[in-house]
């Protein structure tokens, strides 16, 4: 068969036209580390209604949660891996990225095993149990060459977005104090108040949201004099190994003050205020799954009132999307490992402060 050049120029396009597709069409495949409540009811149906993510592999100690869960995800028997078998994932080029879900001590040794198998890593947060092994984290990620993110999952949602924005357009001028809570009333012999899973108390589970939402809605890091306090007023076992309550004030280098406030002792629905020299912002349900309840009043101007879309699945497809297109793409990452760093080295200054290390 003979081609013409114009004969040729088209297949060229054509070829071209064709792995653009495939690029497309190329899944981000996740493999699930831990099958707990966060993976099992939210990151892996929210793959579902991503754009680029399928879940196509599981660790997990317990063997038969992963055989309920092979059909429905179409993964096969032989993607399925236990805690001592994990590092082979090394081997599985179905695996592009895994989604750590563990209990906050493990995070670091599952991250790095992750890296060094030349897998991506999206972690929950907080992103492990001291700075040491977050530092560790990211050296590994950095040697292997690999993403690193924290699933910092109000950073890629629309209200908190909206929030960050209207503070950067100057809406209510100059920010003066911040205050936020966020906490819930725990119940007795879960891992998160046991040191060696937990890391510390509602800090590193609940306070961490106020502190990332901090540093997001001024865009500063605080100075290093911060001011805490650590209590526990319910002396009914639950707190043996860490503190009930932490609260805590920091300042910013442009003068704005944070009050913030955490506890495993009440439910205490996450919200933030900021307060403005033109006006003021709140957040109702600030970084909860779904319902941010955003109004802004500044001042001499319409009130600003907004809610996502509830039909909008904000949170965890968006989580699951982020890395795929810092990879995909090579885009950028929001949430990268330092992030997560340094609010574990925030987190650190605030136990130091409140006495308890
Ligand atoms: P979970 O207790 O429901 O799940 C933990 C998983 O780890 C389970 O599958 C469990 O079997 C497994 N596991 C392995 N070894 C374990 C051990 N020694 N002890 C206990 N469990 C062990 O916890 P979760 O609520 O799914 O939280 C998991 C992680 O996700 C935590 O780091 C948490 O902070 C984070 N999280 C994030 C969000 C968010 O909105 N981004 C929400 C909830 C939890």
């Amino acid at each position: 068969m003979r081609f013409t050049r114009r004969d040729l120029g088209k297949l060229a396009a054509l070829g071209a036209a064709s792995r653009l597709v495939a690029q497309e069409e190329k899944p981000f495949r996740y493999c699930i580390v831990g099958l707990g409540r966060i993976s099992m009811q939210h990151f892996m149906p929210a793959t579902k209604m991503s754009k680029h993510c399928r879940v196509t592999a599981m660790v997990t100690g317990h063997r038969e949660k992963a055989d309920k869960l092979m059909g429905e995800y179409n993964v096969p028997a032989k993607n399925i891996y236990s805690y001592e078998n994990y590092d082979s994932i090394a081997n599985n080029p179905e695996i592009d990225a895994v989604y750590i879900a563990l209990p906050n001590g493990m995070h670091s040794e599952y991250t790095v095993r992750a890296a060094k198998a030349g897998k991506h890593v999206l972690c929950e947060k907080p992103m492990a149990n001291t700075v040491a092994e977050s530092q560790a984290m990211v050296d590994a990620c950095k040697k292997a060459n690999k993403k690193l993110m924290i699933a910092y999952r109000c950073q890629l949602e629309p209200a908190n977005l909206r929030a960050i924005q209207l503070i950067r357009d100057g809406k209510i001028g100059k920010v003066q104090a911040i205050s936020t809570v966020n906490g819930f009333n725990i119940r007795a012999g879960e891992w998160r108040i046991t040191k060696k899973l937990g890391g510390g108390g509602p800090l590193m589970d609940m306070g961490i949201y106020s502190l990332n939402a901090c540093r997001y809605l001024t865009g500063e890091e605080p100075t290093g004099d911060i001011k805490a306090y650590s209590a526990t007023i319910d002396q009914d076992g639950r707190f043996k190994e860490v503190e009930e309550s932490t609260s805590w004030t920091m300042k910013f280098p442009s003068g704005a003050l944070a009050t913030c406030s955490t506890t495993y002792g009440a439910n205490q629905p996450g919200e933030f205020t900021v307060y403005g020299s033109r006006g003021v912002l709140r957040m109702e349900n600030a970084f909860g799954y779904q319902g941010q309840h955003l109004i802004a009043r500044p001042q001499g101007e319409p009130v600003i009132d907004f809610s996502p879309d509830e039909k909008d699945p904000a949170h965890f497809p968006r989580l699951a999307d982020h890395l795929a297109e810092a990879v995909l793409q090579n885009q950028p990452l929001k949430a990268s490992g330092e992030e997560g760093l340094q609010d574990m080295k925030l987190i650190a200054a605030i136990y130091q402060s409140a006495g308890r290390a």
